[in-house]
């Protein structure tokens, strides 16, 4: 048996801060206490005082390696899961895709192929469908039973990903009907299309005509719509990367009405904008990704939505492209821009200087970050907190300590930072996965192989 002792901290959980010790006991939290008061022995004692101890992040958004417009996304599992615990994250759910034509199973086998003992921590699988047929409807259950509890529908990218409205609640009936959860990428496609086509049309071949075309609207018209579907089918619905004000909107007049609607944001739409797509030269195209950043006087609204919980979790939807030869690709044509942004590293520190500026509590932070995602997605609290029993995803954070944020010093496998040049205070310090170090003052000390795909049960919040 191995005994660690984190001692001195403040622990904070999405319930609680509380000065305790935390005895950690293969693998697992053993018990917290008042610091001292036990005389446990441990093989290995950090000292935290002055320090929060946290749950591990838990990001239910990420496209590791995911195929986009002829290119993959820059991060393997390997590479990916690693920054992520640089940045305090020890848990992520990725999206397994299916192919037009092809089964779920196939999907889910070619994901598995990918993350099996590649990750440096733990992880899990949403699936995409992109193929809404009986074969796949009745395939739904099955996986249900492998711990793939969550299925993503996109009203966006006809051709590619899209489903048409009767595909969409059949789904949903599915969903209903076997306690799955359906995530949706809400922005009417077909409509972004003929914008799209319009604006080429013009000469508008700049990255900032990727958010003018996307509008807001037809982002708050597909939530509005995905919302009634989910009615008509009895069952819930999760949107993913609100960006829209007015898409806010929709969301939280459903929850006004009870329904069992939930909704995410990423911290590319708390702290960066419109401004940031105009950026001169081909600059902006490191900012493209959808649903697109929106003018700055959307955040308000989102930070809003976060403390109200209109809004319940903080995901990055991680899908980098480099700047250099990928993001390239839309040189002329922003519609040629492989759509995504790197972010998996740096969203525990964005939300934690969110608790700094204000924006939220510190028990918020973890709530958003660690807790609901963990909830949402049938991890809790495995997953997602400090309590006796749960894994030993720790976190070590100093929340005094300041750093820059830069593609010099980050660890993702893509060529810039969307936050380049951004100071912000707090910085992990030492990470946990499952009690094994995985980073310490500075240090990768994790191992390839150690991160365990973990079965999830149905939505913790129905
Ligand atoms: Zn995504």
């Amino acid at each position: 048996m191995t005994r660690t002792l984190i001692t001195g901290g403040l622990v904070v959980t999405a319930a609680e801060e509380t000065r305790a010790d935390v005895l950690i006991e293969d693998g697992r939290i053993a018990a917290l206490a008042l610091p001292g008061s036990q005389q446990w022995t441990a093989d290995r004692v950090f000292h935290a005082d002055g320090k929060y101890v946290i749950p591990g992040g838990v990001d239910a958004h990420t496209h590791m390696e995911l195929p986009f417009g002829g290119t993959h996304a820059s991060d393997t599992f390997e590479t990916g899961t690693r920054a992520a615990a640089w940045g305090g994250t020890t848990t992520v759910v990725d999206f397994a895709v299916q192919s037009r034509g092809d089964s779920l199973r196939a999907g889910l086998d070619a994901w598995h192929a990918k993350a099996e003992g590649n990750c440096a921590v733990d992880y899990a699988f949403h699936m995409i469908v992109s193929d809404v047929n009986d074969a796949t409807l009745r395939e739904m259950p099955g996986l249900l039973a492998e711990g793939i509890s969550s299925f993503k529908l996109f009203m966006a990218y006809p051709g590619v990903f899209y489903s048409d409205d009767g595909q969409i609640l059949r789904a949903m009936q599915q969903a209903g009907d076997t306690g799955a959860l359906i995530m949706m990428h809400a922005e009417n496609g077909p409509a972004i299309d003929v914008l799209v086509e319009q604006a080429l049309a013009r000469g508008e071949t700049d990255p900032r005509y990727h958010g003018e075309v996307r509008r807001a609207l037809l982002e708050a018209e597909a939530t509005h719509r995905a919302v009634q579907l989910s009615r008509v089918a009895g069952s819930p619905l999760y949107v993913v990367h609100v960006s829209a004000r007015e898409a806010l909107a929709e969301l939280a007049a459903a929850r006004d009405q009870g329904l069992p609607v939930f909704g995410e944001t990423c911290p590319q739409y708390l702290f960066l904008s419109t401004d940031n797509l105009a950026e001169p030269g081909f600059e902006g195209a490191k900012y493209v990704c959808s649903t697109p950043l929106r003018p700055k006087d959307h955040q308000a609204a989102l930070w809003r939505g976060l403390r109200t919980d209109d809004l319940q979790v903080v995901s990055t939807d991680h899908c980098p492209f480099c700047f250099k030869g990928q993001k390239e690709l839309g040189l002329g044509d922003f519609s040629k821009i492989p759509n995504g942004l790197p972010g998996v590293e740096n969203r525990m520190d964005l939300l934690h200087q969110a608790v700094v500026d204000g924006h939220l509590t510190r028990r918020r932070w973890i709530e958003i970050a660690c807790a609901a995602p963990a909830r949402m997605f049938g991890l809790y609290p495995r997953k997602g907190t400090l309590a006796p029993g749960s894994d030993a995803d720790v976190v070590i954070y100093d929340p005094h300590a300041t750093q820059v944020l830069s593609a010099a010093t980050h660890h993702m496998n893509v060529d810039y930072s969307a936050y380049e040049g951004r100071t912000v205070t707090g910085r992990v310090e030492t990470v946990l996965s499952r009690g094994e170090v995985v980073i310490d003052r500075g240090e990768y000390l994790g191992r390839t192989g150690h991160g365990a795909f973990l079965r999830r049960s149905t939505c913790q919040y129905l």
